[in-house]
């Protein structure tokens, strides 16, 4: 290993408790402060649907998203006993079958399954979609678990976490500096942008579903993913806009219409909570590694931050302890 080096790290989102966890076990001396005094309290990743989908997100995303993504997952099943491989389910009325079809031709990696498997998978969907497409591969997580155990991780493998301490430029001495801030780091990258997201949380007495679900619709596609005890995550809307305001009325109506399109006994659950957050996202919604110097930031995250935070671990590790990252994914995820 290269010599130990002093580390800070600037944001404890998921990002940030990547670089902490892998940077601490690489054996360099890691320091992580968060600018909240109660973890995520502040993070756009507690949002986060969470799931690891690089198949499902090749139909919007680039390719680079998929492949690296890819090369993620046993990253994350090595870091977190809480990984769900259930995989993705993908349904669409039958109004809606050209959606899945066009679905189908850009997201490979699928099989094609009929009523009669849905209703065995979904035993909560039977007799109410006809065709579908499963993502056998794909896996899905509780996103405070997964971000509770990051952070539990990191601090096992030696980092040192300082929270309600915010990072300032210009601070004493490191080797580096691994700017994880999210939006809060629109000074030093300036195509950063903001994406508006709005989900809610639903406990559903009657509806356990054994996967995420994609139900398509050529406005409004939405996912629920299930988090157990019949809590369940739907989401979530893309508004270009960066209002970090309530769930509007609409985005409820919408996103509560499609869950009770997917199954009517959504329509008995008990509404949790109701959030909306906003994406930091460069101009192609593909994250990057930006190296400036010392400084190194890691941003862009948009919707995959979780399929890709072991990746951008991995590359920053390669680029302290050798100055460059020659992994096969690097190229297509560095500035
Ligand atoms: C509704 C919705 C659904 C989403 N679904 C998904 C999904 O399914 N999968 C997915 O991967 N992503 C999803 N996302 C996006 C994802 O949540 C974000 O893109 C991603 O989590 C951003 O991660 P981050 O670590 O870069 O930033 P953040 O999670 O925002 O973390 C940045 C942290 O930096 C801290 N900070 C800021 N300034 C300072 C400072 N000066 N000093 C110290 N700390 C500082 C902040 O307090 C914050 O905790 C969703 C987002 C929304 C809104």
């Amino acid at each position: 290993m290269a010599d130990k080096l002093k580390i800070d790290i600037a944001g404890a989102g998921i990002f940030g408790l990547w670089q902490a966890l892998t940077l601490a076990r690489a054996g360099h001396r890691v320091r992580l402060f968060e600018a909240s005094a109660e973890p995520f309290a502040n993070a756009q990743s507690r949002l986060a649907g969470a799931m690891l989908a690089p198949w499902c997100e090749a139909e919007a995303a680039e390719p680079i998203v998929r492949d690296a993504g890819i090369a993620c997952l046993p990253m994350w099943l090595d870091a977190f006993p809480g990984i769900v491989t259930a995989g993705t389910l993908v349904v669409a009325q039958s109004r809606d079958l050209s959606e899945l079809k066009r679905f189908a031709r850009l997201a490979p990696g699928h099989i094609a399954v009929d009523g009669a498997r849905i209703d065995e998978i979904e035993p909560d969907l039977a007799g109410r979609f006809r065709s579908g497409l499963l993502f056998a591969e794909e896996a899905h997580m509780r996103t405070p678990a997964a971000l509770a155990a990051l952070l539990e991780s990191a601090k096992q493998a030696g980092a040192e976490v300082w929270l309600g301490e915010s990072w300032q430029a210009g601070g004493p001495e490191t080797d580096f500096t691994i700017d994880c801030r999210g939006l809060g780091a629109r000074e030093a990258l300036p195509t950063l942008r903001g994406v508006r997201g709005e989900r809610l949380l639903v406990r559903a007495r009657d509806v356990s579903l054994k996967r995420p679900v994609r139900l398509l619709h050529p406005r409004f596609p939405l996912y629920i993913v299930p988090w157990g005890d019949g809590v369940h995550l739907v989401g979530a809307t893309v508004i270009e806009s960066e209002d970090p305001s309530p769930m509007t009325v609409r985005s409820a109506l919408e996103l509560l219409g499609m869950a009770y399109a997917l199954t009517p006994a959504f329509g008995e659950a008990e509404i949790l909570e109701t959030s909306a957050g906003v994406r930091p996202a460069f101009p192609d919604n593909v994250p990057r590694v930006v190296v400036q110097g010392r400084t190194i930031h890691v941003n862009g995250a948009y919707r995959h931050g979780f399929l890709l935070g072991p990746a951008m671990a991995r590359i920053v590790a390669d680029v302290v302890a050798i100055g460059r990252s020659d992994w096969e994914h690097a190229a297509g995820l560095m500035a």
